[in-house]
């Protein structure tokens, strides 16, 4: 296709994708649907062969809602009926039951033999509410001597073994933030009704044994996405997938890092630009000779946002058999190419085959790799089947994940290179039949400090120089307050430097919520300080 027809046809899809009417794409919304059928249509006009669900365009996946609160929440100590949302609210980890039961007063709720501590003792917790104070005997902070027992689902989960029918959370530690009212669809509900009785509600309970009526009512729904699949069969063996998530954050929540009233996030980079190349690739490869080699499956995933559901779910139901899979193409976020030409390859230690990465010329791009194939978008679902996937990537940017990532950024020419670089890749690896799958080195989780707050940035993974790269800041956090920027290293924290990663998160166990340090950062090479207080 002309590279003036190539242009016409992105700008036309991502200014439908990232128009208002779309609601931003929230996965199980009506304007993920659309988005959805969009891709269905295109694939139709360019017929490619429906490899979703029974012979459609489309592979449907259930997922659970964020819950929410029903009408029937009531807690009752003793004679005192408490008001819910104002003396106490059901948390995430409560299942929705009604329970007659009595009181039982069981301090922090701390069962710590190794620590000579055991709070039940002494208690009947059999068949009684569970009443757990949420801080610890010496507070909550990287250096407490209780610091293994400081989340309480571990002590929920004890006085729920010892019998305990509900639990009454509570918080008498001012310096201890309450537990968060919000819902969340991740948390694992235990089987006893758990709420959390504030300040006000603390006042009204009682001693032990007195009757506890307690009623908790939480709507939990499953709700549908929907990845939309087709083939370009050239009848070959080996099937090349190309891939691109077309559902974004809607009015916001979760993962946004926007804080005000809610308001559409357009997701016009994030991710309208990865199905907009995808299309386009469908579109050129189908006319193209030299692409016959290959099989193609273009896959546009729901669910990204929400923590890789599609893509996860695609390679758990596959439309097409996984053996059959060559390679596999991520384009996430590839609409912001700067002047330099600079592109982010992400997975590029996932076979030995990329290397052919740093040898096309095509597009004058700035490639830059890096070998991990877990990252967060959905390349990682086809690395974790083994399969070679890379992640093409034109960086963060002040709008990602703000209602203000809109079209009229996009850069299209820049879209245009990227698109041509990949038909040349995918030439070039023609020739190399199937590609080997190399594990790639991750980074070691298993010994991550502790820490209590937060700059309120999103570290870039992929930075590997010296110190932590900012590739987001959030609205009205400290890093925000403080000035700092995308793309600002941080190298020191008070007195503790930073190296890495490792070393940033040390430094932040060193402080706590209300401290104030210097923060040092480097901003186009120079150094930079400035002052900040964690929240
Ligand atoms: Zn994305």
């Amino acid at each position: 296709m002309s590279d003036a027809e190539a242009l016409d046809r992105m700008r036309h899809d991502i200014q439908y994708l990232a128009s208002d009417r779309l609601e931003g794409r929230e996965t199980g919304q009506p304007g993920e649907r659309l988005a959805a059928d969009h891709v269905v249509g295109a694939f139709g006009t360019m017929g490619l062969k429906p490899y979703g669900d029974s012979a459609t365009y489309i592979q449907s996946f259930h997922f659970a809602a964020e819950p929410v609160r029903g009408p029937k929440n009531s807690l009752q100590l003793g004679r005192n009926r408490l008001v819910p949302g104002v003396d106490f609210y059901p948390v995430s980890w409560s299942p929705s039951g009604q329970v007659f039961t009595r009181l039982a007063r069981c301090r922090y709720g701390i069962l710590a033999p190794e620590l000579g501590r055991n709070d039940f003792d002494g208690v009947e917790v059999k068949d009684h509410a569970a009443a757990i104070a949420i801080s610890s005997p010496d507070g909550i902070h990287p250096h407490s001597k209780w610091i293994a027992h400081n989340d309480i689902r571990g002590r929920i989960d004890d006085a729920v073994k010892l019998g305990a029918n509900a639990i009454l959370l509570y918080n008498d530690d001012e310096a201890v933030d309450d537990i968060d009212s919000t819902l969340s669809a991740k948390v694992q509900p235990c089987p006893v009704p758990v709420v959390f009785v504030t300040k006000s509600g603390f006042k009204k309970m009682g001693l032990d044994g007195e009757p506890v009526v307690v009623a908790t009512d939480i709507e939990r729904a499953q709700l549908t996405g929907h990845n939309v699949v087709g083939l370009l069969d050239n009848g070959r063996p080996d099937l090349v997938v190309i891939g691109a998530h077309l559902d974004h954050l809607g009015y916001g929540h979760d993962g946004s890092l926007y804080r005000g009233e809610p308001a559409i996030h357009n997701g016009a980079d994030d991710n309208a630009s990865g199905v907009a190349m995808m299309l386009q690739l469908a579109r050129d490869l189908s006319a193209m000779p030299e692409a016959r080699a290959n099989d193609y499956l273009f896959i546009a995933f729901s669910g990204e946002e929400k923590g890789l559901y599609g893509s996860n779910y695609w390679t758990k139901h596959p439309t097409a058999p996984l053996s059959e899979v060559n390679y596999m193409i991520n384009l996430d976020m590839v609409g912001r190419l700067d002047s330099l030409g600079d592109l982010s390859i992400n997975g590029a230690g996932t076979s030995p085959a990329w290397a052919e990465l740093k040898r096309i010329g095509t597009g004058k791009l700035n490639v830059k790799t890096s070998e991990s194939g877990i990252g967060p978008s959905d390349h990682t679902s086809f690395y974790l089947q083994g399969i070679p996937a890379v992640h093409f990537f034109t960086g963060s940017h002040n709008d990602y994940h703000k209602p203000s990532d809109d079209e009229d950024k996009i850069n299209y020419p820049g879209m245009l290179r990227i698109t041509r670089y990949i038909e040349s890749l995918i030439t070039a690896l023609n020739d190399d039949g199937k590609l080997a799958f190399t594990r790639t080195q991750e980074a070691d989780s298993t010994e991550t400090p502790r820490f209590t707050v937060t700059l309120g940035v999103v570290p870039d993974y992929m930075y590997d120089g010296k110190g932590m790269r900012i590739d987001g800041v959030t609205d009205g956090k400290a890093a925000a307050a403080a000035g700092l920027k995308p793309g600002d290293v941080v190298i020191k924290l008070g007195d503790h430097d930073v190296a890495d990663m490792m070393s940033y998160m040390k430094a932040l166990g060193a402080f706590k919520k209300g401290d104030g340090t210097q923060v040092t950062v480097l901003r186009g090479g120079k150094e930079m300080k400035a002052d900040i207080t964690f929240k």
